[in-house]
């Protein structure tokens, strides 16, 4: 039996998360789950956007699935301090095009693997008397990690090709260091093409040209925007999932955030939400099932009857999770 840590969140996340326990629950899986607290209506209730009850029982079951949380200034972020506490030092992030879904291009399937725990992250930030500094933190020892972690997913998934991507004209030290551990990687895997970039020149080429990409590997901040502008190319953000995975603990939320802006009105689309699932299933090696929540919701896609109104739809979110569970049946 699966033990599953539930995070809804804020905004959307509640919405997201019902349409994928919805499914889940339908499926042939002996799962059981552990909901949690965190983010601000937490914050408002106790005090704390991250309860340590919340922390121990991620750290304590098999998998965590996280809506999304609304970020306030000067709070501590849960979703940073989860990835912190369950060292989950990868961020994982496929960008895919999916029939039936206008995208700017509809032949896309890349990975963007992103360092998770450093980089401008590190949550070192503190106000100077005139202005502010934050501390761009970047280690030998976890820039080898995710670069080994970027090659063995290509490695895995029969891609070609890995790029770097950095900023070290620039960033001499700091990117230098990152640069020089994806080349030592990349002489282990020498039947892997290894190439960097400049972070500039891949965020041009992922508008201009996003076929040449297969896996690319990066720090944390240019991860986080490279993968939204990643889901600018396949639908939104409504469309793409990731997974956070360390040594021992795993989270998979959608890329997306609470989006105040749709909140409670119903509307949220629960793909990048379902494909997060689809994910932890094949994390917990439940390629069967995992595989056929692939296909339902791809069929539901592509016939285009029952999808939220960002696909052009007027569907709710609860309305297109039942759809997806529909076609469940059919594999
Ligand atoms: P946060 O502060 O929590 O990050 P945000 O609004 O700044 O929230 P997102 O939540 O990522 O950032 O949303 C950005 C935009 O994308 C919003 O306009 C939102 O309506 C849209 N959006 C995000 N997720 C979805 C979704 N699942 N379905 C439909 N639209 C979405």
């Amino acid at each position: 039996m699966y033990r599953i840590c539930v995070i809804p969140g804020d905004g959307i996340g509640p919405e997201v998360m019902e349409a994928a326990l919805t499914v889940l629950k339908a499926m042939d899986l002996d799962m059981e789950f552990y909901p949690a607290l965190a983010g601000n209506a937490c914050f408002q209730k106790l005090g704390t956007t991250i309860p340590s009850q919340t922390v121990d029982l991620a750290l304590q079951t098999d998998a965590t699935l996280f809506g999304a949380i609304t970020s306030v200034p000067g709070q501590r972020s849960a979703i940073l301090t989860l990835r912190k506490e369950l060292d989950l030092y990868a961020n994982l992030r496929p960008v895919k095009s999916y029939p039936g879904i206008e995208a700017l291009y509809p032949d896309l399937d890349f990975l963007i693997v992103r360092e998770n725990t450093e980089g401008l992250y590190a949550g070192q930030e503190e106000y100077t008397p005139d202005g502010a500094q934050a501390l761009r933190v970047v280690t030998r020892k976890a820039s080898r990690r995710i670069c080994e972690f970027a090659f063995r997913q290509a490695q895995n998934k029969g891609f070609k090709r890995v790029t770097a991507v950095h900023k070290a004209n620039v960033l001499m030290k700091t990117d230098g260091i990152f640069r020089e551990a994806f080349y030592q990687v990349a002489e282990e895997y020498p039947e892997l093409e290894a190439e960097d970039l400049y972070v500039d020149a891949a965020a041009m080429f992922l508008v201009k040209n996003p076929q040449r990409f297969q896996v690319l590997v990066t720090t944390n901040l240019f991860g986080d925007i490279l993968s939204d502008e990643g889901a600018g190319l396949v639908g939104g953000l409504g469309m793409v999932p990731s997974a956070n995975i360390g040594d021992k603990n795993a989270l998979f939320e959608p890329v997306h955030g609470s989006a105040p802006d749709i909140a409670g009105q119903g509307v949220a689309n629960p793909t990048a939400m379902l494909l997060s699932v689809v994910m932890m299933l094949r994390h917990l090696k439940e390629e069967d099932e995992a595989s056929k929540l692939e296909k339902a919701l791809l069929m539901t896609l592509k016939e285009g009857r029952v999808l939220t109104p960002d696909l052009g739809g007027d569907a709710s979110t609860l309305k297109m999770a039942q759809e997806v569970q529909g076609h469940l049946e059919s594999w």
